[in-house]
């Protein structure tokens, strides 16, 4: 398989070029193309596989640029995490003019709110922060189509659940689920079948 195979937008794999790659990996060659069509998706994979582009090239092959109100919502267990998904999203997007804002902890209320009120068509961050925000109404949830779980297991472990689960209160009934995970525990097994419809799963 290669990128200019999978149908994605020509701005988009522009992107991918100039970022560098050459050649899809395992998990990208496995799983952009289910996301894509609106699958959920349970991939099992450590970090150093290329999760991140994977999810990150699906989300700007979905995400309408001429709707500018928050489409897809990834959630990660750490504030760097949360900023290096960012900057993967808007590396690989550079050829698209893609807002996509990193909501996380321990940064200022005021340009959190004035962010999100512009208008951000991906938001990346951590649960509390995130939730803070879709409380408030400064994050609108009602166009958002998909939600991306990565790190999954980490975000158990540091005792998110509570905060995942309040976040996915607020979504749309049929939100796709994209959950990416190097472990699978049972606590996990019990969100995916809250959350996710006849997921496929891919282990990398
Ligand atoms: P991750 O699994 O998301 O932590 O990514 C691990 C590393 O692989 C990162 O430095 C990525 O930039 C790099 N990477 C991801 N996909 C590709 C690819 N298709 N070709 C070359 N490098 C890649």
């Amino acid at each position: 398989g290669k990128f200019d195979q999978m149908g994605l937008k020509e701005n988009l794999l522009r992107g991918i070029y100039g970022y560098g790659f050459v050649k899809p990996s395992a998990i990208q060659q496995r799983a952009i193309k289910p996301i894509v069509k609106g699958r959920d998706v349970i991939a099992q994979a450590q970090s150093g596989t290329g999760k991140t582009a994977t999810f990150s090239i699906a989300i700007l092959q979905s995400v309408d640029l001429n709707e500018r109100e928050t489409q897809v919502l990834v959630l990660s267990p750490t504030r760097e995490l949360a900023v290096q998904i960012q900057k993967v999203i808007l590396a690989l997007g550079d050829c698209m003019n893609v807002q996509c804002h990193a909501c996380i902890g321990g940064t200022n209320l005021g340009e959190d709110i004035r962010k999100l009120d512009f208008g951000q068509h991906v938001v990346s961050g951590t649960p509390g922060r995130v939730f803070d925000m879709i409380r408030r109404r400064n994050l609108r949830t009602r166009n958002i189509k998909m939600l991306v779980l990565d790190e999954a297991d980490e975000m158990l472990n540091k005792g998110f659940k509570e905060q995942i689960y309040d976040v996915y209160r607020y979504l749309p009934p049929g939100t796709q689920v994209v959950l990416l995970s190097a472990t699978l525990p049972h606590e996990m097994l019990e969100m995916t079948s809250k959350f996710m419809t006849d997921p496929i799963r891919i282990l990398v």
